[in-house]
């Protein structure tokens, strides 16, 4: 078996621990108690993010000083790593409104990548997409500051081995003036911190102009241009990536599950690419789709649509939050399936994608990407981890 197909079977069954396993857990890599799963890698950089499940059919045992992977018994893998989390997780500070904040609220998982949401759980993203865990976990909810992302940075910065990239992730902005000059002074922030200690800077939006819509009809700017100027001011930042999420193709879906996204047509979304590949280059844009709530063939249409115009691709599989084991998760669930056509209530319930559907859908869309040789995945191999890639 391949190390995705691996990476896709531990995904999506999870995995059970041998007592040798545990006891090394728990004694050397603490922070796993607090975030209950795992970053494995299997080899050759493959990584994979695995719940814990005692009903596993997989088993990580640990034994001559290393870790392995059984399947039903028989020996799967030898040699599996896993991925520290980085202590700097569970340091907190204060900030100047006096309120606790949590470095972890920052820290991508594998501890290489320090992500900025300033505008989620309840600031200016419309925090409407059905699917998305930002707008489910409104546990922590607190302005995230330039000065407190600083602070956090600066505290990850000392506490890590990893080479460390910053992703700034807005969310779809409200489209007026506020909400559009916030995000840019915190585009500006972000870059310099970026820039200073020379690290990749990324951002993840949804389209936009440099102006909110109004502005730009008050100063006379056009659409595209608006689009221009945007792309433009991410160039003189030195943004290093960009993350444009077109999430679904079908309309049908786009309009009930991502409406505010959706506020750009499908079209809006291929030409603000275009654009953005004219002015960014090559292997810049990425762009998200989710995968295994819309029909398979509405996501190997995107794929198409989205590669050829050379956008990298990005995979991420569906799952249902009724099978998430926090209940908190569950609470506004019902607000989430309201006024959905009934087809689509019933694949928001469900996982929709079986093992084989996620190897066949992997393997088209790698061989799409290659076709148009363009990126299948993250270009940082840590970042895969909860993808389907290869
Ligand atoms: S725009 Fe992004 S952060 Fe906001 S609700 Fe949608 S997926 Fe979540």
């Amino acid at each position: 078996m391949e190390l995705w197909q691996i990476k896709n079977r531990l995904r999506l069954y999870k995995i059970n621990l041998s007592n040798a396993a545990k006891s090394i857990l728990n004694n050397q890599y603490q922070d796993y108690n607090t975030i209950g799963d795992y970053i494995i890698n299997l080899g050759k950089e493959v990584y994979v993010s695995v719940n814990f499940s005692q009903k596993s059919n997989y088993l990580l045992d640990y034994k001559d000083n290393h870790f392995s992977i059984y399947e039903n018994g028989n020996l799967l893998l030898k040699n599996v790593e896993i991925h520290q989390v980085p202590k700097a997780i569970d340091t907190t500070f204060i900030n100047s409104f006096n309120q606790k904040v949590y470095v972890g609220d920052y820290i991508a998982q594998h501890g290489s990548r320090i992500r900025w949401m300033p505008n989620c759980q309840g600031y200016l993203c419309s925090n409407d997409c059905k699917f998305c865990e930002v707008w489910a976990n409104k546990a922590r909810i607190y302005e995230k500051t330039p000065n407190d992302f600083e602070k956090a940075y600066e505290i990850l910065k000392n506490n890590s081995t990893e080479k460390i990239r910053v992703l700034v992730s807005g969310g779809t902005l409200k489209n007026d003036k506020e909400s559009f000059e916030y995000m840019n002074r915190v585009y500006k922030k972000a870059s310099d911190i970026s820039n200073k200690d020379n690290l990749n800077l990324d951002i993840m939006l949804a389209p936009r102009g440099y102006y909110c819509d109004d502005e730009a009809k008050e100063k006379s700017i056009s659409k595209e241009d608006n689009y221009i100027l945007f792309f433009k001011y991410l160039k003189e930042l030195h943004v290093k990536d960009v993350a444009i999420n077109l999430e679904l193709w079908n309309e049908r879906y786009r309009e009930q599950l991502i409406k505010r996204k959706n506020q750009y047509s499908r079209e809006d979304y291929l030409k603000y690419l275009e654009i953005g590949v004219s002015i960014l280059g090559k292997d810049i844009i990425r762009s998200g789709l989710i995968v295994g709530l819309e029909p398979i063939e509405e996501t190997l249409t995107a794929t198409q649509e989205l590669a050829k115009r050379q956008i990298r691709i990005i995979y991420s599989p569906y799952e249902p939050y009724l099978y998430k084991d926090d209940k908190n998760k569950h609470l506004d669930y019902r607000f989430r399936i309201q006024n959905l056509d009934d087809d689509i209530k019933e694949r928001f319930i469900k996982f929709n994608l079986s093992i084989e559907d996620e190897d066949n859908l992997t393997l088209k869309g790698y061989e799409i990407c290659k076709k148009y040789n363009v990126g299948f995945g993250s270009k940082y191999p840590s970042s895969n981890h909860n993808n389907l890639s290869i």
